[in-house]
């Protein structure tokens, strides 16, 4: 497959705003998938009045998902419909009742397609006003099959593919533009999240997902039963256990103590030559610092000293925030010993030069061809849409150090 346009990334809103932070540590870089337009106006998704407002405005759209696959018009579109084509699904109005009721209402029998609401956009004209907030409602639905909804959601798909409109089959979606790829980020981690967690994760029973999308509820009766459902601590003081979970994960660039080479891995999966940044998950009671200096010298042997984080990423594969870093490797700690953690392949130290070359030409997402000016056999890297692809620019076309006197 030859290599897709890497799409541009967002621009940090803060990026050309003068500061005493800007000035020590340089502009903020904002990476693919963050980044949202909308203002996610969290404090209304328990506000039934609201949320009835938001689903029937002129100016409210949908975006839907199918198996998690986003529905696009072309690879870097983003389809989005009005409630009138999402009603045979959704119905006159889920959010006609404040939460409380639907929660002592609940009926674990009766299958509702999970529906999110994702913010307001403040960019489109004749907005929904609530109070003092404005903007065109934008929300997320998953139209997959099931239940007693089966022909209606393929009645509905049917007819959206019959007008050229297409759930995506590509595995990241790395080709939407940076807002739209945001809108897809948030929509997707949380689909997944709720379709994960049909259960409580604390006595078993199913679960209801409320605040508009954004949290399961343990209800206290279900009326599909005659028997009471057991007590469960999610509907006392710790109610955050059925929150929607972020993992974070660390991905970090380290660099030699000489401070001219750059330690990269490949795992025996990946296409010739493709190498990347170390990564790994951050384990319970273990600072981000701590868990780059353990994940590398797991991976690779290699012992880091000072680490400082660069910029972090969403990557709704399934609930990760990526938080990027960069370490320096201890003078007597760069050699590279592959014995413990089978995770590599192979890790070795390329000179910031090849480093440099490979960003230029060598980048394109796994799966594709690399891209024109590509010589076989050189470096291959990830797309400027990884955060891997950031950390290492940073290093490597000086941004991140610039200025630093070498030792
Ligand atoms: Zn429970």
């Amino acid at each position: 497959m030859p290599p897709a346009a890497q799409p541009d990334l967002p621009l940090s809103p803060h990026g050309e705003i003068d500061s005493m932070l800007s000035r020590k540590f340089g502009k903020e870089v904002a990476n693919y998938f963050s980044g949202s337009p909308l203002n996610r106006v969290a404090f209304l998704r328990t506000d039934h009045t609201f949320l009835t407002q938001a689903l029937h405005h002129p100016s409210t759209t949908f975006i839907l998902f199918k198996d998690l696959n986003p529905l696009l018009k072309d690879p870097a579109t983003l389809a989005t419909v009005p409630y009138s084509t999402v009603k045979p699904l959704v119905g006159e109005n889920p959010y006609l009742t404040p939460e409380a009721e639907q929660i002592a209402a609940y009926n674990s029998s009766t299958y509702i397609p999970t529906l999110i609401f994702l913010g307001l956009d403040p960019a489109p004209p004749s907005p929904l006003t609530y109070k003092s907030h404005s903007g065109a409602p934008v929300f997320a639905l998953d139209v997959t099959p099931r239940a007693h909804l089966t022909d209606a959601s393929n009645n509905l798909i049917s007819s959206l593919t019959s007008q050229s409109l297409s759930f995506s089959t590509g595995r990241h979606n790395l080709t939407l533009p940076p807002s739209a790829a945001a809108l897809y980020a948030s929509a997707r981690h949380l689909l997944d999240w709720n379709t994960r967690n049909p259960f409580c994760a604390q006595c078993g029973s199913p679960t209801l997902s409320t605040n508009a999308g954004w949290k399961r509820t343990c209800p206290p009766s279900d009326t599909a039963f005659q028997t009471p459902r057991p007590s469960c601590v999610s509907r006392g003081a710790i109610s955050n256990i059925c929150f929607p979970r972020t993992d974070p994960t660390v991905i970090m660039a380290v660099i030699s103590a000489s401070g001219d080479k750059i330690l990269l891995g490949r795992q025996n999966r990946w296409p010739a030559h493709w190498y990347s940044t170390l990564a790994g998950f951050l384990e319970p009671a273990e600072s981000v610092e701590e868990a780059v200096r353990r994940e590398v010298w797991e991976e690779s042997g290699v012992r880091v000293g000072r680490v400082v984080v660069h910029s972090t990423q969403p990557w709704p594969y399934p609930a990760n925030l990526m938080i990027g870093a960069v370490g320096q490797a201890l003078p007597d700690g760069e050699a590279v010993d592959l014995g413990n953690d089978p995770e590599l392949e192979d890790a070795r130290w390329f000179e910031l030069a090849e480093v440099r070359e490979a960003l230029r030409v060598g980048t394109s997402g796994l799966g594709e061809e690399a891209g024109p000016g590509y010589k076989e056999g050189g470096l291959r890297l990830p797309p400027r849409t990884a955060i891997a692809h950031q950390l290492l620019d940073a290093v490597v076309n000086g941004g991140f150090l610039a200025g630093v006197v070498k030792i």
